[in-house]
């Protein structure tokens, strides 16, 4: 087995600053967890672009290797529940933040972060969906277990065109649900159509100072962006409807009053996909692998080399990218 790793590496500059840059490194120097994973594919998520930009505070250890996802196969494992050969992925649980993470060739894993590929997906196509399409489904299941059903009422999705808003419109089109998405990018309009929503509305609606309460339009609602688009999307939320929060493109301020909650019942549900139970993530990904035709992803993701990270960070940072972009370490 070959030592050397090529990772995306973030490292303190001599100004302090958080610099990254691709490194090769040996399995001496990863972390000395249990399982030992040949990684395939990762993402680029919106965290992993203020990571890599050095924007963000992500990184709260140095040296870090970047990647808050990844999917691969076992190569070791001192736990008996993993063995050579299973495929695997991770979502969260402080990649990037204060675990090595995805953008590397090899990664040493703890064993409670695994969980097995469902067999529907390749590795490929488990990254199509990644921790964007795993947290859009713990929105669309907090939706589900509200009650809210496809004959409720239309269902709102904001930052409709990045990773968890495109993947959000496919699942809730894919389960009968009446989807309108809200987009700032005017020429993402034929893609969201593609993806089964009914109706596209202009970010702009959104993204402004809300009234306390406004025409009830929305029996429910996903929101990937905050800020003044979440407090108009709770103003105009129907009676006893739900909004799954679980975003933040547009801000983490959220400028709103009590006035949807104790005059409409409506409920704000927060979702962080990062520390989630095994057992919401393995209803997830069941759940993803029921609904997703893996025909249907081709549409919603591209591939691109590690090499080429710092550039498409900078894209999503700038707003740029539209649909999922699944990262092959080996390239
Ligand atoms: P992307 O960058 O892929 O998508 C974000 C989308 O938000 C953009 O494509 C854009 O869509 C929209 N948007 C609205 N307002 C702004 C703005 N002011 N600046 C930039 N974009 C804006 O990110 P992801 O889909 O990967 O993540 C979306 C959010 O969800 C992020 O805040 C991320 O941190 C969070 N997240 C949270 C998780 C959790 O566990 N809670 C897990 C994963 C992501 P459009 O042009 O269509 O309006």
């Amino acid at each position: 087995m070959s030592d050397s790793i090529r990772a995306l590496v973030v490292e303190e500059n001599e100004e302090g600053k958080p610099a990254a840059s691709l490194k090769e490194l040996s399995i001496s120097d990863l972390l000395d967890e249990e399982v030992l994973v040949k990684v395939a594919y990762s993402t680029l998520n919106y965290k992993d672009g203020l990571a890599v930009s050095g924007i963000g505070r992500i990184c709260r250890k140095m040296p870090m290797v970047c990647g808050i996802d990844l999917a691969g196969t076992v190569l070791e494992s001192r736990n008996e529940n993993w063995q050579a050969g299973d495929r695997v992925l991770v979502n969260g649980f402080g990649l990037s933040e204060v675990h090595w993470g995805g953008y590397a060739q090899k990664q040493k894993l703890k064993t409670e972060w695994l969980t097995r590929i469902p067999d529907a997906f390749s590795d490929e196509q488990a990254m199509a969906i990644g921790t964007a399409g795993y947290t859009a489904m713990l929105c669309v299941n907090a939706l589900q277990d509200h009650g809210t059903e496809p004959d409720a009422g239309r269902i709102l999705v904001s930052g409709a065109s990045g990773g968890v808003g495109s993947i959000a419109c496919l699942l809730l089109a894919k389960l009968g649900y009446e989807v309108v998405a809200a987009s700032g990018k005017a020429d993402a309009k034929d893609y969201l159509l593609s993806l089964g929503v009914s109706e596209v509305i202009e970010r702009d609606e959104l993204d402004r100072d809300a009234k306390p309460l406004e025409k009830e339009l929305w029996a429910g609602a996903i929101d990937s962006v905050g800020s003044k688009t979440l407090a108009t999307i709770l103003a105009q939320t129907s009676y006893e409807g739900i909004v799954a929060a679980c975003g933040l493109a547009g801000g983490f301020d959220l400028p709103t009053s009590v006035m949807p909650f104790i005059l409409r019942g409506v409920t704000l549900r927060g979702i962080d996909s990062v520390m989630a139970p095994q057992t919401r993530r393995q209803r997830a990904w069941g759940d993803l692998a029921r609904l997703i035709d893996t025909n249907d992803l081709a549409h919603v993701y591209r591939i691109e080399p590690l090499s080429n990270i710092k550039t498409l960070a900078k894209q999503l940072m700038a707003g740029e990218v539209t649909g999922r972009i699944v990262i092959d370490v080996n390239a």
